[in-house]
């Protein structure tokens, strides 16, 4: 590791913590329970499923860097949101194909408190047994995505799933040292990687995880192995952007800001604008797991800028 990435690496486990544990509680101190959200992808039946949410200050250290807080306020305001925080809600993503029920990031589990935490509640609600869990596609390992793949027992939350993960996350996960886990959310590192070791099954960037229905999209600069989804095929398919994006306002409108969670955060900030670019020309869906429950929409450009559009869902 040289030098400039090991400062950023420390820069970046220091603003994960105020992540992990500055977090402030959603109004109501807990998390929503069994909230979801049905949808299609093409013949494809997904359910957004809340997990809860988090709170970060705009204090211009815990997310947005580099700029006025002020001047961060005052596009926060512009959007109709308080300027003075982001709210950001946690929602995995769950996709049934032929016999394959697949989730997308597991939520916070246990290792968050009370404001997350709820996608078992979620699961029940939407019907579906943990333990009919086929696969399971992580974005990254930071503690509100592996979070929910551990009891609270330390047992396997998805006992029959393979769990499918970058090859370069699974060796930063696997290889980090107790303290440095802490730090990105995981208080339970050696408990976490023993139960998931016997399931992970590393790809590499840009696989055909199952042809057709789920390719592997890498997203540089959150994680050393940060990878997005993209599920379906066609018109209709759906771009699962993890951790690229966390603010609906901000990471949308003002990409090139960089962000405190970010291990590479101008390689973070050069895939935002790319995204911006990317999505607005094709109008591809997009599913965000922080942007506001259920988190599916459109990156749209608009007076020189971008904008999230929400997907109405009937
Ligand atoms: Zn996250």
């Amino acid at each position: 590791m040289n030098t400039a990435s090991f400062r950023g690496s420390l820069v970046a486990i220091s603003a994960v913590m105020s992540l992990a544990f500055g977090a402030e509680a959603f109004s109501a101190g807990a998390a929503p329970t069994g909230r979801v959200q049905t949808f299609r992808i093409g013949s494809y039946n997904a359910v957004a499923l809340s997990d809860g949410g988090i709170q970060e200050p705009n204090d211009g250290k815990s997310f947005v860097l580099g700029q006025p807080v002020s001047k961060v306020a005052a596009v926060l305001k512009a959007a109709g949101v308080p300027g003075d925080h982001f709210e950001l809600s946690i929602q995995p993503l769950l996709v049934t194909w032929d016999k394959h029920l697949m989730l997308f990031d597991t939520g916070a589990g246990n290792y968050f408190g009370p404001m997350a935490g709820a996608l078992p509640q979620s699961m029940t609600t939407a019907g579906v047994s943990p333990a009919s869990v086929t696969d399971i596609f992580i974005s990254h390992a930071h503690g509100d995505h592996v979070g929910g793949l551990i009891t609270a027992e330390g047992k396997s939350a998805f006992p029959n799933a393979s769990i499918h993960m970058s090859a370069a996350e699974w060796q930063f996960l696997s290889g980090m040292k107790p303290e440095d886990a802490k730090n990105v959310g995981i208080s339970d590192i050696t408990a976490l990687v023993s139960v998931i070791r016997p399931k992970v099954v590393p790809f590499q960037p840009g696989a055909e995880l199952i042809p057709g229905v789920v390719k592997a999209v890498e997203i540089k600069g959150h994680t050393p192995g940060h990878s997005g989804y993209e599920i379906g095929t066609g018109k209709d398919a759906v771009l699962y952007i993890g951790d690229s994006m966390h603010s609906y306002v901000t990471s949308v409108q003002r990409p090139s800001w960089k962000v405190a969670f970010d291990t590479d955060q101008v390689t973070g900030a050069a895939s935002r604008v790319a995204l911006d670019k990317r999505a607005a020309a094709s109008g591809e869906r997009i599913y965000a797991v922080h942007f506001p429950f259920p988190g599916l929409g459109k990156i749209v450009q608009e007076k020189g800028g971008f904008v999230w559009v929400p997907e109405s869902i009937h």
